[in-house]
């Protein structure tokens, strides 16, 4: 499901205080500027699934996942 305008404020403000190069570059494509898409439902082996939340590269598309309870925003 898209985030919501609370889930991005949360997942912002998680990113500036986690990430000490904030704004991040893209490893492909060498730009910053990202959005933040969806919340999607990953699988591991175990079939456990696990809440991730998107950053999209407005540029090439390259997506970065990260834990979306630890970054507060489900
Ligand atoms: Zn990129």
């Amino acid at each position: 499901m898209p985030m919501g305008n609370i889930q991005k404020q949360k997942f912002e403000a998680w990113i500036n205080a986690n990430m000490p190069h904030h704004p991040i570059t893209c490893p492909l494509c060498g730009t910053a500027q990202w959005d933040m898409a969806e919340i999607i439902e990953s699988s591991g082996i175990s079939g456990v699934l696990a809440p991730m939340a998107q950053l999209v590269c407005r540029s090439c598309g390259h997506i970065l996942l990260f834990d979306a309870k630890k970054a507060g925003v489900v």
